[in-house]
């Protein structure tokens, strides 16, 4: 079993037993974190489709270059209390404007927070039809538009009283994203019930989990995105359910590798920070057009 990990290791993994979310998963696996990613080739390259209805790594070209889409939006809606916190989004925009090539910039509005659903688990459907109802950005002809979607309550996959499975966010379409707050939480209160120092915080898991999903919406590893060296980590993961392939890099020290714990966590300008991508996904990103 790949996923059985020391105590406060965070693994991301590509979990889609069910085919139920079409994008990348966070599992726990017994304290373990995974946040996966998916194949989803629904609809992808279908032209006469609107891009926000286009499969996960489809339109990863448009993020990274500067034509056609000059500026990207971020849009945020959460139920109270679920909202992203503002170094969390401050991380995800300046990782972003390191990257793409958008000479209008890269901006994020946050939304009025939006009701609470009252559901305990969310199936992908219902995740979609959320964002029907929340979003109110969408791409035209010189702005993309992505949308991350902080509900209350958990994946209709997890188990929650075993803490055996955690879903935490999952990239489910071109531009779309949810982030599962309430699982987030219940990682690092675990993380922290472990071990009191533990570097695996809420706002590292935060961080984690806005800037991975976005990694997988542009086509990292070997999604919508060629690579240029081989990187994908050829192991599989097993969440509880059959092991399945996934797009993952195969560097510990990368944002997207499958798996981040406290080995892997870096220090920036004296702080401890999620790792970003490495040269293999950089180059990858660079050759499609990227910064
Ligand atoms: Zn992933
Ligand atoms: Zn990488």
């Amino acid at each position: 079993m790949l996923n059985v990990a020391r105590k406060n290791e965070v693994v991301v993994g590509f979990v889609e037993a069910s085919k139920r979310w079409a994008g990348c998963l966070g599992v726990f696996v017994l304290s373990i974190l995974l946040t996966g990613c998916g194949i989803d080739v629904q609809k992808e390259g279908t032209q006469d489709v609107a891009i926000e209805a286009r499969g996960l790594g489809s339109v990863s070209a448009n993020f990274l270059q500067a034509q056609p889409y000059q500026e990207l939006l971020i849009e945020i809606s959460a139920v109270s209390g679920r909202a992203p916190s503002q170094v969390a989004l401050s991380h995800l925009e300046t990782f972003l404007e390191s990257k793409l090539n958008k000479p209008r910039g890269v901006h994020i509005v946050v939304n009025e927070p939006i009701p609470a659903t009252g559901r305990e688990r969310h199936s992908i459907e219902q995740i979609r039809e959320l964002e029907r109802q929340h979003r109110k950005y969408y791409s035209n002809d010189s702005l993309l538009t992505v949308f991350y979607l902080f509900p209350d309550g958990f994946s209709v996959d997890d188990e929650i009283g075993l803490e055996s499975r955690l879903t935490l966010a999952v990239a489910h379409q071109a531009t779309s994203v949810v982030v599962f707050a309430d699982a987030l939480r219940l990682r690092a209160v675990t993380a922290e019930q472990d071990s009191p120092d533990t570097l695996l915080t809420y706002q590292l898991l935060e961080k984690f989990a806005l800037t991975h999903e976005f990694g997988h919406l542009l086509g990292l590893v070997n999604l919508g995105l060629p690579m240029v060296d081989g990187h994908l980590h050829s192991g599989e993961i097993y969440s509880g359910g059959p092991a399945v392939p996934h797009h993952h890099c195969h560097n510990p020290r990368c944002l997207m590798y499958y798996r981040i714990d406290e080995d892997t966590l870096v220090e920036r300008l004296g702080n401890v920070e999620v790792p970003d991508l490495d040269d293999f996904c950089m180059n990858d990103l660079r050759a499609a057009g990227g910064r």
